[in-house]
């Protein structure tokens, strides 16, 4: 099974799927951890990138997006070799981040077609500020008016796709136990 986990930046998705996994590994399932960008080559350059905007900025979004992509190649023979095996990769964002992150979404659909599709999305949502308030600056923060864009991304997706959205501006393990509640049928726990 491939669980992601998405939302804007300062959500709170690297801790909930940590917390998730801790859950299964208790459980007795075999769970692995899995995040966007990677760290490999492409992902570290990704985030080199990120923090160092050094890119045309007409292009800036679709140069972004064909290194999401490639990144998220990288992936693809970890979560089959996994699926076949039972392992439940948990993924702390996936191909929607480039939906709702990259621009233009025909071309992002297109250059992501080879992406796996995961089993369960949940969004986790939050205003900017909120998330902002919250986040304690060891990891990168957009500009709130674009995180604001993002937001809506999301919550068109979830409208559009039927996925759970949990308010995340709540706590730690309030929204944990949402998340549970969400996977729980899928693993008959
Ligand atoms: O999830 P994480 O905080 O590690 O993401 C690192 C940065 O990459 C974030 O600032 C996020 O805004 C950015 N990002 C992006 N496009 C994606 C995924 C992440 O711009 N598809
Ligand atoms: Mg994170």
């Amino acid at each position: 099974m491939y669980i992601c986990i998405e939302g804007i930046d300062g959500a709170g998705k690297t801790t909930q799927c940590k917390l998730l996994k801790d859950w299964f590994d208790k459980n007795g399932y075999r769970a692995e951890l899995i995040r966007e960008p990677t760290q490999s080559p492409i992902g570290r350059l990704i985030r080199r990138i990120l923090n160092e905007p050094s890119l045309p900025t007409d292009d800036q979004q679709k140069i972004l997006g064909l290194l999401f992509a490639a990144d998220r190649l990288l992936l693809k023979d970890k979560i089959k070799k996994a699926k076949n095996e039972k392992t439940i990769i948990i993924s702390d964002r996936c191909f929607y981040s480039s939906i709702a992150y990259q621009e233009p979404e025909d071309w992002i659909r297109e250059i992501n077609k080879f992406a796996i599709k995961p089993d369960i999305v949940i969004i986790l949502d939050i205003t900017p500020e909120d998330a902002q308030e919250r986040f304690e600056g060891l990891e990168r923060f957009e500009e709130k008016s674009f995180l604001e864009r993002v937001r809506r991304k999301y919550l068109r997706i979830a409208e559009e796709k039927k996925f759970p959205v949990v308010d995340a501006n709540r706590g730690i393990n309030i929204i944990q136990e949402d998340i549970r509640r969400i996977i729980a049928p899928y693993l008959g726990i």
